[in-house]
């Protein structure tokens, strides 16, 4: 049994702020046709932090360079000392491959937690939107709002059982939009465009959560600005890049070109 993390991870970890552990992977499981969840033993007290946080994965890899992945913290069982992540799993990447092929048992090098975006705690509505990829995240921060509050998802799913749904408290409102991808490219924003203006904003104070792919993730911020939102009441990461990789590091190429 490993009881250490790598010496690069113990490095990254302090680097970032954050912490290294070896977590114990105990399922991965298909959830959907592009989803598999994967449930990791460790001290998720230390690593899963807020709603809207993510850990960073070092996966095992066939070449000798490192690559590490980030997903969103989907749920926490803080009695068990187990986290799960929703991740992507219908392309071909080291990643999706990972969690297609983990076996329970192995172990993982984690480091966490990360990620800046929390829920804002003056709105009175939140918007989720993006792609699969977001659903963990979203519905880690959504899980968390307190009554009376207001949840919207609009996201666009690849196919029909993508629309994976969540329990939420009873005084909160939820509105889901599931956009049907119906074969557009990755890149092309016009689906969720389309589901955002079936949307009527309410009144009051809102905020728009973005995360997904990044040319239509930076649509999607324009548009809501257009709607009204301002700056600092839209949040945006972006996951990842169509057609082309995440770095080693996890994030998504953001060059203009
Ligand atoms: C802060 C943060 C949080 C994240 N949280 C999550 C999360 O909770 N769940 C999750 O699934 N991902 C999440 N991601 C994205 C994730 O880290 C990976 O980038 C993504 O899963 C792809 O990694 P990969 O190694 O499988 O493919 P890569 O090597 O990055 O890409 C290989 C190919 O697959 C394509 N591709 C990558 N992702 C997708 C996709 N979703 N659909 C279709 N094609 C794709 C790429 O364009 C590329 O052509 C997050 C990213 C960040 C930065």
């Amino acid at each position: 049994m490993t009881s250490a993390p790598h010496e690069s991870s113990l490095e990254l970890a302090a680097r970032l702020g954050a912490t290294a552990e070896v977590c114990e992977v105990v399922s991965a499981t298909p959830l959907s046709s592009s989803v598999h969840q994967v449930v990791l033993a460790g001290p998720a007290d230390v690593l899963a932090g807020v709603a809207g946080n993510d850990v960073m994965i070092k996966l095992d890899s066939d070449s000798s360079k490192i690559v590490r992945r980030r997903y969103s913290v989907r749920s926490v069982d803080e009695a068990k000392d187990r986290f799960t992540l929703w991740v992507t799993s219908a392309h071909e990447g080291p990643g999706s491959q990972w969690a297609r092929r983990v076996q329970s048992g192995t172990h993982v090098d984690v480091i966490g937690p990360r990620g800046k975006i929390a829920l804002d705690p003056l709105a009175d509505w939140h918007l989720f939107l993006g792609d699969v990829s977001c659903l963990g995240a979203a519905y880690r921060m959504a899980e968390s709002i307190e009554p009376p509050g207001r949840a919207i998802f609009i996201v666009e799913v690849e196919h029909p059982d993508d629309a994976l749904t969540a329990t939420f408290d009873e005084g909160v409102a939820i509105t889901g939009i599931f956009v049907d991808r119906m074969g557009r490219a990755h890149d092309d924003p016009s689906g969720l465009l389309g589901g955002l203006s079936a949307f009527a904003f309410p009144p009051d104070a809102g905020h728009a959560y973005l995360f997904g792919e990044f040319h239509v993730m930076k649509v999607a911020k324009v548009a809501l600005l257009d709607r009204g939102l301002n700056e600092g009441s839209v949040s945006l990461k972006h996951f990842w890049r169509a057609g082309r990789s995440n770095a080693d590091h996890g994030e998504p190429d953001k060059s203009d070109d």
